[in-house]
Formats: C-alpha cells, sequence, structure tokens
C-alpha cells in the first residue's frame, strides 16, 4: 500500500514512520500516512515563520483565487474524498459526501471573505484634542496558526482551520486527528496546486504525544483548536501567552413545546441524534418535551429513530454507520447500561455489535447519570417531560456544556427569550441544535470552549486590528 505523504512548507515529504488508518466498519487497513521527523516538524514551523510578513503582504486576489481553486478541485473530486472520509472515519457515504460538499462551500467562502478583507479608516475629530487626525485601520495576522483538527470531520474541521488563515494572510500549521489524517492530506494536494508560497501551509500528522511541542512553540502564536474538552483546556493551560480558539465538546439540548410540528421535530431529532453515530458536536443527546404533548411525541420519536437504517457505510441507504472504534462504542454502552441500573428505561436501540452501537432512546434517565451531564459522543439521546418553557430552559442550562440548542416552537417571543437566556452559543429555532452554517459564527460557552469559527470570526480571532493615524488633514 502506498504510503500518503505528509506537506511540508507545500511539498509532500515522507519522514521516519507511518500512521496505519483502519476502516472503522471491519478493521481493514485503508491507508498509511508518513509521519514527519522532529527536524521536518522544525522545518514546516521555520518555513511558517518565515513567511510571517510575505503571508500578510499577499494580495487579496491571490487568496481568493487560490481559495475559490480548492473548492473547484474539491467539486471536481468530490466522489473520490467522500469515499477516503467514510474509508477512514467510517460514517456513512451519505455524510461523507454531505461533509464534501459542506467543504466545498468552507474555501468558497473563504475566497469570498478574503474579497471583503478591506481597511476602514476612523476620523478621530469627534474629540476636539484630535482636530485634523484620522486612523486608517487593518487588520494584521498575529502569527502563523496552529491547528489542530479531530478525528469526526476530518476534511471540513481541516478546511475550518485553514480556509481563514490563508484568507487573513497567515501560514498555517495544520495536526489532523491520527485515526483520520488521509482527507486532510488530499487537502494539501489541492493547496498545492494553488501556487501560494511555500510555508504557506504543512500538514503534518504527528502522533499526540509529539502535539505538546507545537503547542509549546513561541512561532505558532495562534492556536485554533477542534476536539475534546480535557485536551481542549489543558491546552489552554499550557500556552496561556497564545491566542488559543477551543471548539470542543457538548451535550446538545433540544425543546419541543406544544405549538411545534411534532412529526417535523420527531424526523430532525431523531436523524440528529443519530448521524455520524452521534459523533457529532452538536449531536442531539438531550430532548426536553413540553408534558402535554409528550405522550403524543415519544411514540413518533421512537418509530424514527427505530426505523433509521443502520449497518454498513459504504450502503448509500446506510444513515446510521459504526462509531470511530470498538472502544468508544463499548464507553457508550458501559454509560447505557449505567443509566438502566439507575432506572433508565430503553424505548429502543441499546444493542452493541463491535464498533457499532444501535439508535438509542432512553427515558427517565437520572440527573446525576453520564448520560445526563457528560458527552455521550455516541447514537443515543433521552427524553424528558416538562412543564413549560421556565422549566425547559432551566434544564437547557443545567450543562457544563454550552454549544447549540433547539428549540422547536413557532413563537416569536418564545425564540428571542431562547437567544437572551441560553447560555449557548447558538440558537436554533424550529431545527435541531445540530445545524451548522459553515459561514456563520459558530463555538460555544462554558467547558464547550473560547472563541468563534466560521470564515469570517475565525478570520478576525486570527488577525488583530493595527491602527495607523495621520496627522494635520
Ligand atoms: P481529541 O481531543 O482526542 O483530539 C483532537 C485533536 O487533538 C487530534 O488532532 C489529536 O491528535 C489532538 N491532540 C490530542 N492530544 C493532544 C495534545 N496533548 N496536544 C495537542 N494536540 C493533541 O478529540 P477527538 O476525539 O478527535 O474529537 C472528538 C471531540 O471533538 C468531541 O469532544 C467533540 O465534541 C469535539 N468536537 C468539537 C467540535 C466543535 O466545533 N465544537 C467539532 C467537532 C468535534
Amino acid at each position: 500500500m502506498n504510503v500518503t505523504p505528509f506537506w511540508l512548507a507545500g511539498r509532500p515529504e515522507t519522514g521516519d514512520g507511518e500512521l496505519t488508518v483502519t476502516h472503522p466498519y471491519d478493521g481493514r487497513v485503508v491507508g498509511t500516512a508518513a509521519v514527519p521527523t522532529p527536524a521536518q516538524v522544525e522545518e514546516a514551523i521555520a518555513a511558517a515563520d518565515a513567511l510571517r510578513k510575505q503571508a500578510a503582504a499577499l494580495p487579496l486576489h491571490v487568496r481568493a483565487e487560490a481559495l475559490a481553486h480548492v473548492s473547484a478541485r474539491l467539486a471536481e473530486r468530490a466522489e473520490e474524498v467522500a469515499r477516503l472520509i467514510t474509508a477512514e472515519n467510517g460514517k456513512p457515504l451519505l455524510w461523507a459526501r454531505g461533509e464534501v460538499t459542506r467543504a466545498i462551500s468552507t474555501f468558497r467562502f473563504a475566497a469570498e471573505e478574503a474579497r471583503r478583507f478591506s481597511a476602514t479608516t476612523q476620523r478621530l475629530d469627534t474629540d476636539p484634542a484630535a482636530e485634523g487626525r484620522m486612523a486608517y485601520i487593518t487588520r494584521v495576522p498575529k502569527g502563523p496558526v496552529l491547528g489542530i483538527s479531530p478525528f469526526n470531520f476530518p476534511l471540513n474541521l481541516a478546511a475550518h482551520k485553514i480556509a481563514p488563515a490563508i484568507a487573513a494572510g497567515a501560514p498555517i500549521v495544520l495536526k489532523p486527528a491520527p485515526a483520520t489524517p488521509l482527507s486532510a492530506l488530499l487537502l494539501g494536494e489541492l493547496l498545492a496546486e494553488t501556487g501560494l508560497p511555500a510555508g504557506m501551509f504543512s500538514i503534518l500528522p504527528v502522533p499526540n504525544d509529539r502535539a505538546s511541542a507545537l503547542v509549546d512553540d513561541p512561532r505558532l502564536p495562534i492556536v485554533s483548536f477542534t476536539g475534546s474538552v480535557p485536551v481542549g483546556w489543558a491546552i489552554n493551560d499550557q500556552a496561556p501567552r497564545k491566542h488559543v480558539t477551543l471548539e470542543l465538546g457538548g451535550n446538545g439540548a433540544a425543546v419541543v413545546l406544544p405549538d411545534a410540528d411534532l412529526d417535523w421535530a420527531a424526523q430532525r431529532i431523531g436523524l440528529f441524534s443519530n448521524y455520524q453515530a452521534g459523533q457529532s458536536c452538536i449531536a442531539v443527546q438531550r430532548v426536553y418535551v413540553d408534558r402535554s404533548v409528550y405522550e403524543e411525541f415519544v411514540p413518533k420519536l421512537v418509530d424514527t429513530v427505530a426505523s433509521l437504517v443502520t449497518g454498513d457505510p459504504w450502503d448509500d441507504k446506510t444513515q446510521v454507520g459504526p462509531l470511530v472504534s470498538q472502544e468508544a462504542a463499548e464507553r457508550v454502552e458501559a454509560w447505557v447500561d449505567e443509566a438502566v441500573a439507575a432506572g433508565a428505561k430503553v424505548l429502543t436501540g441499546g444493542t452493541r455489535e463491535g464498533a457499532a452501537y444501535a439508535p438509542t432512546v432512553l427515558a427517565g434517565v437520572p440527573a446525576d447519570a453520564k448520560i445526563s451531564r457528560e458527552e455521550v459522543f455516541g447514537p443515543v439521546m433521552f427524553v424528558q417531560p416538562v412543564d413549560g418553557v421556565d422549566e425547559a430552559f432551566d434544564l437547557v442550562n443545567d450543562s457544563k456544556f454550552g454549544l447549540q440548542a433547539g428549540i422547536f416552537t413557532r413563537n416569536l417571543d418564545i425564540a428571542f427569550r431562547a437567544h437572551r437566556e441560553l447560555d449557548v452559543g447558538g440558537v436554533v429555532i424550529g431545527d435541531v441544535p445540530s445545524y451548522r452554517a459553515d459561514q456563520m459564527p459558530y463555538g460555544g460557552v462554558k467547558d464547550s470552549g473560547v472563541g468563534r469559527e466560521g470564515l469570517r470570526s475565525a478570520m478576525a480571532d486570527y488577525t488583530e486590528e493595527r491602527v495607523m493615524i495621520f496627522t494635520g488633514l
């Protein structure tokens, strides 16, 4: 089997070791990725650092054309890329294709933002002491970006690190997840076609035990991390002087109110608790249903979940495939067993076969069970009746996480109240918390992280304002 090279300052390289990538559904080897030596990592960082000023001065049309090129080439190679995602991650083709479509948009949005990346002016003579003065303001990259991406969206979350960096004029060193490096490395091929200066990007699948050194390196002053809560906050503690963005976990809540379209709510919640086998930071995990519609809603939800198509991720019809590993599925199983031992009832699912866990709905889950409090990151949700909006919103906020919440209502007052009162990065009205448009600000509060992604937000994060003041105007 060919070894997939990594990308060192824009060129393909092999190192002194290999990562073996296996398919979660049947454990077969689907590829190997070259691992860089410490000297090669040093070369990549030095190249990014050396390019700092030149990258910041790259003409906007050059950035925009490079990003648009990657978007167009991803579209041309969409099916091949989707198959690579399914091979390394195990997500069904249905979702892998969706991820490629999103990555195409992510690069396209970044190209659009690059064209809008302009300077502003501010008259300062609102103050008598500043008469005749004016400020010219640009946004300047804080320096090269260290992007660290997780396994669950191996292409699009790599895109969310790389695309805004290029648009903002910042070199980037990306470290993909060791389980799923191949789609990020394929992105390297497309970036290499753009003719961007050497040093603008490196994609280095270094193992976790060597990732700390990247976080420590002062030449990478921005760290954009997407991944688990403990690793994210440890990175934040490790690098207090850096600008750290953390996109971490959640235990997404959906609220179903009496005025909701119950069929729609059941379909959406049923699917988006289980898409990607629940391995999404905004998957639905907690479902709070107004007591007046609980009895009517729950059978609809259970029916939807029980009829999801599970199994082989290569089958076009499969909606729920395996988790990333058998260990991950065993952990989910243990958490469900714990809840059941404490009195929870399984309404559907609750079984495991290898790395696959059946889409599961629980009821009567105690408030202190892991399924209530932690991030399950598997195809499991629980339903709970609530008496009205106050109780529902209190329960949504009763979580250490705060990424997004979904409120099924048609009432505008309640929508605005949700936006005001829920401690989350985003409120989705009339749909699941799992909805994300790639151009919008996206991120969380509390343990779920700090900072926002989405092209414009990430570009703002990677840059800071620099002012030039004109005198005597
Ligand atoms: P993870 O934390 O295990 O790994 C994420 C990345 O961090 C990987 O590239 C990994 O190699 C790297 N890493 C691990 N230890 C490191 C260290 N000490 N120093 C530097 N890097 C290190 O997470 P995962 O299992 O790949 O992803 C799942 C998690 O990601 C879930 O908690 C999920 O909610 C979260 N996630 C969040 C978002 C979001 O946007 N908020 C999106 C997707 C996934």
